[in-house]
């Protein structure tokens, strides 16, 4: 369902490298199940956050700073890309299939609430947030791909979220601290059709990047040139960060250059609706049909481990 794309290689590499042709390219596409890339149809996306907001940090700050990560996408590919990312007032909202991308923190359970989509599925707690992104998968319709839903959801119970500047102040006991614009920035690649850098465990077995090649494991990026390696590592769509890292804020080329291959200006559909379910239900047929009764057909869960090096190494040896 996802797979990497290849784009960028070097003029000349300064290492040996044992993955050739991939080792210079880095971003990686979210595909539906057969490997048609996920796209949002049209040329506006909404982003509404939920009131609830949290209690570590003013409503008025989480608003500010979700503006500031949709610009940390927008301004370096407005040159390159059409798709808007367009901030909606903020309002009571469930991380649903309803059509509405929202951005919810969880500060009760670290799970999705039970809907006809997902029944009470609890995530990863070294997974600083969550996105979850509905799309029709279903080969050979001319919607296969297209993006419907896209939610936010940030643990706010195994990290605390600041704002760094770039101290932290003292996460609350047993959390790691997170910063919420890096966390943001990287969830906002998965909401417009990224997936990470390299292969880790939500990666499926199959995935493959343009050019054919597999993604290279987040685990084992020794084998690569360095310049690769950094590549892929510094990129925002990198699958982990330390604690309190801020890096993530700023999108590198590769980021810029994911984007811009989904949603190149020459194809600019100049259409700018938030998406129509009802339409879309129709025209796509069966796609959303539950296929067991947890899992519909479409939607993929993008893990992130954004601030979670320290947390993850701590819960698994928790668990040995
Ligand atoms: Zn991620």
């Amino acid at each position: 369902m996802i797979r990497v794309r290849a784009i960028g290689v070097g003029l000349a590499a300064l290492m040996v490298s044992t993955l050739s042709s991939s080792s210079a390219s880095a971003f990686v596409r979210s595909r539906t199940s057969t490997g048609t890339p996920v796209f949002w149809a049209s040329g506006c996306v909404f982003v509404t956050p939920d009131s609830g907001g949290t209690a570590d940090l003013p409503g008025d700050m989480v608003t500010a700073t979700i503006q500031k990560s949709l610009a940390n996408w927008q301004t370096p590919t407005a040159s390159c890309s059409y798709l808007k990312l367009t901030l909606e007032t903020a309002v009571a909202l469930e991380a649903h299939y309803d059509g509405i991308n929202t951005v919810k923190f969880r500060s009760d359970r670290w799970c999705h609430p039970d809907d006809t989509m997902s029944h009470d599925q609890c995530y990863s707690p070294n997974a600083a947030a969550i996105t979850t992104a509905y799309f029709i998968d279903k080969a050979g319709d001319k919607n296969d791909g297209e993006l419907l839903d896209a939610d936010i959801e940030l643990n706010d119970i195994n990290f605390t979220f600041e704002i760094l500047n770039p101290s932290a102040t003292a996460p609350r006991a047993g959390t790691s601290v997170a910063d919420l614009e890096n966390t943001l920035t990287h969830e906002l690649g998965h909401l417009q059709g990224l997936d990470h850098t390299c292969a880790d465990a939500a990666t499926p077995a199959n995935e493959t990047d343009d050019t054919g090649n597999a993604p290279p494991p987040c685990d084992n990026l020794d084998s690569l040139s360095a310049d690769a390696r950094m590549k892929i590592e510094t990129a925002t769509m990198y699958n982990s960060a330390v604690p309190g890292d801020t890096s993530k804020r700023s999108i590198e080329t590769d980021d810029k250059n994911g984007i811009c291959a989904i949603y190149p200006t020459a194809k600019d559909p100049k259409t700018c609706a938030a998406v129509n379910l009802t339409t879309v239900t129709k025209t796509a047929g069966c796609s959303f049909v539950a296929t067991d009764g947890r899992a519909p057909i479409g939607l993929a869960i993008f893990l992130s481990v954004v601030g979670g090096f320290l947390w993850l190494t701590r819960l698994r040896r928790a668990r040995a």
